[in-house]
């Protein structure tokens, strides 16, 4: 049998692309490895499936860092707003309680991936698991197929939508790369991306659990200083994690690989300067000098973080705010606004929410997601040489892919 589309991958961007095609009448299958398609939309924003945001497309792609402008055209055609409209159409409301991260009503990401899957079922899409794409079949330089082991499936169109090599424990591999890699694309190295780092500083055991609402962390390196990012932070066993850290931790991960260590610099409380620091602790010195610094401290801050300050000041958890040196302040001071790190290395690919690196895009064609390289082949998804911070933007730009390549094939 030969198909009109065969899709390699059923994550968000297989299954939407399937779904745009099937839409239009064309006789599509999708291929999943994994026994279930759309693991990953089930892991997705803790469970809650952070699926888009309410970011405006020109908003949106710049916030992709140096390759957004590739999706700028995709997300014109299936950005957040038609993505928050298509799930309405099938039945998943949605919810954003912080007017950003936008959510299903339910906060369940198997609502998601269950109007998909039924929304793919009921335009005839069939979905094979437990089959996994080794080849792409190539004839006179045109892709016809794809084949499974020694099973070969004939097609008129195949989408390679197989996801990066993030999480292996979801089905996260490097096959879409060796796919494309056969039909003449270059692949850029994939690195861990919106991964937590392991720090040389041993003490941040001590502090694991503890988190900052609002830091921001920065690469302290001459041609990475752009590289900054604010939000929640979080203190793990081996170093550090939470949105702030997660959303730089792609540079990280590429300047780790160019310079081995990378020192980052934190500042706690972005909006509390050291002037204004200082002033609150001449206040407990005036008001409050027989109460000790640790428990001032950890009035602001989780109680580890303030016991290491002290800590480090040399104040023990007796020194009152009567006590408290001018050294000391000083070391409070640059320990909240600029306490550095030094980074020697990311939880891998097994911690990796995304991938940096991929598919080249200057071998796709990013209104129809198109080989530029082989005709007959489609690429989408996260396979791509595309990665967004934390927020809703790989989903999107997962679905907005599909859709693309989806609607190439159908017309
Ligand atoms: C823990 C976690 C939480 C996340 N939370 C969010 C979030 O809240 N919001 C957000 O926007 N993004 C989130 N992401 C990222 C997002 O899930 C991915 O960017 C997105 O799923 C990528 O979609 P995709 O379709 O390109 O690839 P995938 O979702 O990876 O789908 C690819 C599919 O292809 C299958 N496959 C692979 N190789 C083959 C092959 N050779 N043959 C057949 N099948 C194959 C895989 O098994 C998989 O099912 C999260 C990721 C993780 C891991």
């Amino acid at each position: 049998m030969t198909y009109d589309c065969i899709v390699a991958g059923a994550g968000p961007a297989g299954l939407m692309a399937a779904l745009i095609a099937a839409r239009a009448g064309k006789k599509t299958i999708v291929f999943e490895q994994n026994a279930r398609p759309g693991a990953k939309i089930l892991v997705s924003g803790g469970g809650r499936c952070n699926f888009t945001n309410t970011l405006g497309v020109d908003e949106f792609w710049p916030r992709l860092g140096r390759q957004g402008r590739f999706m700028a055209q995709a997300l014109g055609v299936f950005g957040p707003e038609a993505i928050i409209e298509f799930f309405k159409s099938c039945g998943v409301e949605h919810m954003s309680p912080d007017t950003f991260h936008v959510y299903p009503a339910s906060e369940k990401a198997a609502d998601i991936l269950g109007a998909l899957v039924t929304a793919c079922t009921r335009a005839g899409v069939e979905i094979r698991t437990h089959t996994k794409i080794d080849t792409l079949v190539i004839e006179a330089g045109i892709v016809t197929g794809v084949a499974s082991g020694s099973t070969f499936f004939k097609a008129k169109n195949v989408v390679v939508a197989t996801g990066s090599m993030a999480r292996p424990d979801l089905g996260g591999n490097e096959s879409g790369y060796t796919l494309c890699r056969q039909a003449g694309h270059a692949i850029k190295t994939p690195l861990p991306a919106l991964v937590p780092l392991k720090t040389e500083e041993p003490w941040v055991a001590s502090c694991a659990g503890a988190s900052f609402e609002h830091a921001r962390v920065a690469i302290d390196l001459p041609k990475y200083r752009a590289f900054a990012a604010t939000g929640p932070l979080l203190f793990t066993h081996q170093g550090l994690s939470g949105p702030a850290v997660l959303d730089i931790s792609g540079s990280v991960a590429e300047a780790i690989e160019r310079l081995g260590k990378v020192l980052l610099t934190i500042d706690f409380f972005p909006e509390t300067s050291r002037e204004m620091w200082l002033n609150r602790f001449d206040g407990w010195y005036e008001r409050l000098p027989r109460k000790t610094v640790l428990n001032l401290l950890a009035d602001h801050m989780p109680r580890s973080f303030a016991q290491f300050l002290c800590s480090q000041a040399g104040c023990t958890p007796e020194t009152t705010a009567a006590h408290l040196t001018s050294q000391a302040r000083r070391t409070f001071c640059s320990q909240l606004t600029g306490c550095f790190f030094t980074v020697c290395g990311t939880s891998g690919f097994d911690g990796a929410m995304v991938a940096r690196g991929g598919v080249a895009l200057a071998g796709v064609d990013p209104e129809s997601f198109a080989s530029k390289k082989t005709p007959g082949l489609h690429i989408a998804g996260e396979v791509l040489d595309i990665d967004g911070p934390c927020g809703g933007f790989n989903l999107t730009c997962a679905f907005a892919s599909g859709y693309c390549a989806g609607l190439s094939i159908a017309k």
